[in-house]
């Protein structure tokens, strides 16, 4: 199982990593009224950091539990 944690303070919501996941685990929804990218099926997290490598905030950390 794998953790992936986002900063939402640097998160731009520019859905790079939304996109670059090949398991759908991301998304972008509202979070105190700002748009985020939100892990919302990190049991489905493959470990493979694409989400990592495509964010340009460097925002995202995955971490293997
Ligand atoms: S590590 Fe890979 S599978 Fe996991 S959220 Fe990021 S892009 Fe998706
Ligand atoms: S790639 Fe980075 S900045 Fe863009 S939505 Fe994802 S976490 Fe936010």
């Amino acid at each position: 199982m794998y953790k992936i944690i986002i900063d939402w303070d640097k998160c731009q919501a520019c859905g790079d990593c939304v996109d670059s996941c090949p398991s759908e685990v991301l998304v972008i929804t509202q979070k105190d009224g700002k748009d985020v990218a939100e892990a919302i099926r990190p049991e489905d997290c493959i470990g493979c950091e694409a989400c990592v490598a495509a964010c340009p905030e460097e925002a995202i950390t995955v971490t293997e539990e």
